[in-house]
């Protein structure tokens, strides 16, 4: 079965501000190298839907959405912020819809059996965003959406989430302990796998390795081998315990030595080897079924590059 890659140019035309880091030229800067590396032609493209809007509500408070769709910009006028960093401009609500969208989309292509994995150009991104509030960035949590969405839909007993951005999911957290309930004692369905430096944004977050929640802090000084070496002991173990039927992926590519949002210094290399990990997982629990999430990533080559060897992982070439 093919891998898909599944996005909106409309994603692109959400604006922050000049020179802001989360800016449209990385959905460029991942199609110049997908088209550069020759994978345009294997994978699978679709351009998503916008998301209904109720499917929102699956991971967030009716007052959140309402907030953030009553103070969405119509075109001409000022922006909007959100929380202290999430800037909206009169495009950014249809960036957003359309990037949910991606990844219910993406749970439904690979629920049916259209595909084996997707990557999702998902802009703006999510993992930082609560059960309550938008974040660092963030709006909507795309990827605890399509995890309730995988859940409701299908039926699946066993998701899991993990997040490799060099920032903490603190959203997914947040809305799998204090939304979707998930406890020690009673975990929901759901395992949450976070690597992240520590400390860095948003900070509040500790080390745990008590399912459903697994935090592993990384020190700023870390490079790939430790990085592999703390993930083959904290995230393996209990991922094959779990056995997920569906792996969800905040794919985030802010630890690259490249990227200057961080200290930690992974390459292409890391992100292929991890992605593989959780493919070794995926095809021995959940018939291969991986959906992957765009989180951070703001070096534009290294970001590139590195959603290719993360595409080549899920295609296993
Ligand atoms: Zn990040």
């Amino acid at each position: 079965m093919p891998v898909g890659i599944i996005g909106h140019y409309r994603c692109g035309e959400h604006n922050m501000g000049e020179h802001h880091p989360e800016n449209g030229k990385r959905l460029t800067a991942i199609s110049d190298q997908l088209i550069r590396s020759g994978l345009d032609y294997v994978v699978r493209q679709f351009d998503s839907k916008p998301i209904d809007k109720s499917l929102l509500a699956l991971a967030h408070t009716q007052e959140h959405i309402d907030f953030v769709f009553d103070n969405a910009p119509s075109e001409g006028e000022e922006n909007f912020i959100v929380g202290e960093d999430s800037v909206m401009n009169d495009k950014t609500l249809t960036s957003i819809m359309y990037s949910a969208g991606a990844a219910v989309d993406a749970v439904d292509l690979v629920m049916d059996g259209t595909l084996s994995a997707a990557f999702c150009t998902t802009r703006p991104p999510g993992h930082h965003a609560e059960h309550d509030k938008g974040m660092g960035f963030c709006f909507f949590n795309n990827v605890a959406v399509a995890a309730a969405y995988a859940k409701q839909k299908y039926g699946l007993k066993r998701v899991a989430i993990v997040d490799f951005d060099v920032h903490h999911g603190n959203g997914t957290e947040d809305i799998i302990t204090n939304h979707f309930n998930a406890t020690p004692e009673d975990d929901k369905g759901y395992l949450f796998c976070s690597s992240y430096q520590y400390p860095l944004y948003p900070f509040e977050i500790q080390e745990s390795d008590i399912p459903p929640i697994i935090n592993t802090p990384l020190a700023a000084t870390t490079k790939g081998e430790q990085f592999r070496e703390k993930l083959t002991a904290h995230w393996l173990p209990a991922l094959h315990k779990f056995k997920p039927e569906l792996i969800l992926i905040s794919a985030g590519f802010d630890a690259h030595i490249e990227d200057e949002m961080s200290h930690v210094s992974l390459t292409e290399a890391d992100y292929r080897w991890i992605t593989d990990e959780l493919k070794i997982i995926a095809d021995e629990y959940g018939e291969g079924r991986i959906v992957s999430l765009l989180e951070g990533g703001y070096a534009p080559s290294a970001l590139g590059r590195s959603v290719v060897a993360h595409v080549n992982g899920l295609i296993g070439n």
